[in-house]
């Protein structure tokens, strides 16, 4: 692999198709896939991972808003997309760009109806999402009358699926509420199949999902964080790779005596001789101002340097005192060895919040 020479997040194409690969060998072969691919695919690009996706016959992708689903529309990616929040605002854009909502309200459900049928559609495709405990979005189980006599009314669009979000998947001390979740959803559907006449396709897991609750995989599972190589714990990590490196390079290297300091606002105070290397990388690029002081920590060949001082906006300064290393040697702030999650933990976050951060600035590089 090429050494870095700037601040640069690798994307392992490969290690891609391998989870895509591992999440769907849990999956009966009538099971859908849906990829997530919001937030930039998790900070990975979804242009290039939609792409690279359907090209390995994804069934669907989802975006959390219509300009993400435009985005990738204008570059030519052609299997469906649900977009999971949209605005009305943006309804007649989502027709134009042929992207599939979810309904989640009577409010939304109804603006989208009016707008349907002023564009003169038929049968435009929607996904109902009832909520089943998230208490995020969603409609309530005795909403479904009033679904049903609105779909009476009107031949502008058809529900092609039913779904919901699990909101603790991952925790298996929650078995009993998760559980509760999905049988609610398949009572929800019974009615909603029952009212309507016609069957659409039912979807409620997520990664963790998919790994822990194979009854609940259904017509079709959702995976976003599986795909860029994380699950919610090591059982869970165990066959998925970590797609994304992220890595840098030394700026300089400075030596510090006994009092001085290091950075803004004289955060770190030295209390012996010290060496520090100024890396190109800081808040602006998603490294937040939480890793700073001793928290986070980087790779520099092979051992940790812990970050000093606040975090600037575009350079963060680490500790190198026991480390052998010149300016311009290559840093890892994360990557499959040293993870995200662990870096992410470092700040008392998760791997999801630290990959969607990483800002547009930083080049994305695909192997
Ligand atoms: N479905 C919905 C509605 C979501 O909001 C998300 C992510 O936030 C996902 C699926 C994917 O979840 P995960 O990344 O845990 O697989």
């Amino acid at each position: 692999m090429p050494k870095a020479q700037e601040t640069v997040l690798e994307i392992d194409l490969k290690a891609l198709k391998h989870n895509f690969e591992h999440l769907k060998s849990k999956l009966k072969s009538n099971t859908k896939f849906l990829a997530v691919v919001k937030a930039f695919a998790y900070g990975s690009d979804a242009i290039e991972i939609a792409k690279y996706l359907q090209e390995l016959n994804v069934d669907y992708f989802a975006v959390a808003y219509v300009k993400e689903g435009i985005a990738l529309r204008n570059a030519g990616v052609k299997t469906p997309i649900l977009v999971l929040h949209p605005q009305a605002v943006n309804f007649k854009n989502l027709i134009e760009y042929c992207l599939e909502p979810s309904l989640y309200s009577s409010k939304i459900f109804n603006e989208f109806i009016e707008i349907a049928t002023k564009e003169k559609q038929t049968n435009y495709p929607v996904h109902i999402k009832f909520n089943t405990g998230l208490n995020r979005l969603g409609f309530w189980e005795n909403d479904v009358d009033y679904i049903a006599s609105k779909l009476k009314g009107t031949n502008a669009i058809k529900v092609k699926s039913i779904f919901s979000h699990l909101a603790a998947s991952e925790d298996l001390n929650e078995k009993v509420f998760t559980e509760n979740q999905i049988g609610n959803f398949i009572s929800i559907a019974d009615n909603v199949i029952t009212t309507l006449g016609y069957k659409p396709m039912l979807h409620i897991c997520n990664t963790s999902g998919i790994l822990n609750y194979p009854e609940a995989h259904l017509d079709m599972v959702r995976s976003g964080i599986g795909l860029y190589g994380f699950g919610n714990s090591e059982k869970e990590n165990k066959n998925l790779k970590p797609i994304g490196t992220l890595k840098t390079i030394i700026s300089q290297i400075h030596t510090i005596k006994k009092g001085e300091s290091v950075g803004y606002n004289r955060a770190f105070k030295s209390d012996g001789f010290l060496k520090t290397a100024t890396l190109p990388i800081g808040h602006a690029d998603g490294i937040g101002r939480q890793y700073g002081n001793g928290k986070g920590f980087v790779m520099i060949n092979g051992k940790k340097a812990p970050i000093i001082g606040n975090v600037c906006m575009d350079m963060i300064m680490v500790n190198i005192t026991h480390i052998d290393c010149k300016e311009g040697d290559e840093v890892i702030v994360f990557g499959p060895e040293s993870t995200a999650e662990s870096f992410a933990e470092t700040a008392n976050t998760i791997s999801y919040e630290l990959i969607t951060a990483i800002s547009q600035r930083v080049k994305r590089h695909y192997i």
